[in-house]
């Protein structure tokens, strides 16, 4: 065009790759949102149809100067790239980061778990008797402690080991949350179970034994129950990743993970604590991390080094098993504790500052 000059067609040159770039962006957004559907749908990403048909009807409206195949390449790229997004947001899974920056906070009957305020989760290895209950609810209610446990399902190793009071210790361990006004947490191995669980527990453990027990996650999801998933005995951080989003991608999202120690050749503990598994599990994932400080190491007399080393690490709590009287403890009788040193456990993380100073 006449009077035109060279740098005002390359200022409409540049105005052009702009808009060419809002377009694409604002392409890809539609596309990684389509993405999601399909995902929900479960529907296959890549569509050959639907991108022949595209090109066709972009093809015939080409208008030129570009002829049909440099058009039809010229889009090639666009879908390919498109499909590739897809494909990336795929591969973050929903218990990842990536799709949620911000922590989860697993909220229960007003106790809130994963919000930088650390939780101490304890009580008895097994529901024994209600005479045992209530001496430990007692206990733990002096310290300030609002998440009991109490197991009543119990994956022992041997079958002649006590196997736990299945119902009845559910039964024991609701009515002294109750009384002590305290959230209850307990294990359910049975994925027919989990729905009478929601009965009794406020919090659904799933234990390392069952971390990869498919069908016990699925039911866990399924639930809108908080769930605490253990790592397995030789799971790896992904494994136990995979695992909590079996129970995410189910629609549960409150999810706290425990690393509770692996197996190694070190004998000097019953597991090996994989301490290096909490900020690891905290920057991958969005959902609060647990150390169990009994299961892990398999004896008492290390209990405070490695509690505030849980939560140096950035641990939003640990858990504890503790029985008032340990040495006839009908399970883990080696590892857990009195109340008298619970209470020197409590105290050594309210001097480090770890936890508030006082207890009611
Ligand atoms: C438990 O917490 O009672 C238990 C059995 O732990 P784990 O599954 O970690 O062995
Ligand atoms: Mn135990």
């Amino acid at each position: 065009m006449k009077g035109e000059t060279m740098e005002q067609l390359r200022t409409q040159l540049d105005e052009i790759n702009m808009d060419l770039l809002r377009l694409l962006s604002r392409r890809a957004d539609i596309v990684q949102r389509i993405g999601r559907v399909k995902q929900a749908q479960g529907v296959q990403r890549f569509d050959p149809l639907r991108e022949k048909e595209m090109l066709d009807r972009i093809v015939s409206a080409n208008p030129g100067p570009f002829d049909d195949s440099t058009i039809r390449h010229l889009f090639k790229q666009i879908f390919q790239a498109s499909l590739q997004l897809q494909e990336e947001e795929k591969m973050h899974l929903l218990v990842s980061r990536k799709r949620r920056a911000e922590d989860t906070v697993v909220e229960v009957k007003g106790v809130r778990i994963g919000n930088g305020h650390p939780i101490v989760v304890a009580g008895p290895c097994s529901v024994e008797t209600r005479e045992q209950m209530e001496t430990v609810g007692q206990g733990l209610r002096a310290q300030g402690i609002v998440v009991m446990r109490g197991g009543a399902y119990k994956p022992r190793t041997s079958p002649y080991d006590f196997q736990g009071l299945g119902r009845e210790g559910l039964v024991m361990l609701r009515e002294t949350a109750d009384k002590y006004g305290m959230v209850a947490v307990s294990e359910i191995v049975n994925p027919a179970d989990i729905e009478m669980a929601t009965q009794y527990v406020d919090i659904i453990q799933i234990g390392a034994r069952n971390m990869q027990n498919f069908e016990l996650l699925k039911a866990a999801g399924s639930v809108r129950t908080p769930v605490l998933l253990k790592r397995g005995l030789s799971a790896t951080i992904e494994e136990l990743l995979f695992a909590a989003e079996y129970i995410m991608s189910r629609g549960n999202d409150q999810i706290i993970l425990c690393e509770r120690g692996i197996r190694t050749y070190e004998k000097a503990t019953r597991n090996t604590l994989d301490i290096s598994a909490v900020p690891i599990l905290k920057q991958e994932s969005h959902l609060p991390v647990f150390v169990d400080i009994s299961h892990s190491t398999g004896r008492k007399d290390i209990m405070i080094p490695v509690a505030k080393a849980a939560l140096a690490a950035g641990a939003d709590g640990i858990m504890v098993e503790v029985h008032p009287e340990p040495s006839v403890a009908l399970s883990d009788a080696k590892q857990q504790i009195n109340l008298e040193q619970f209470g020197q456990l409590m105290d050594a993380l309210r001097e480090a500052g770890y936890l508030p100073p006082v207890a009611e």
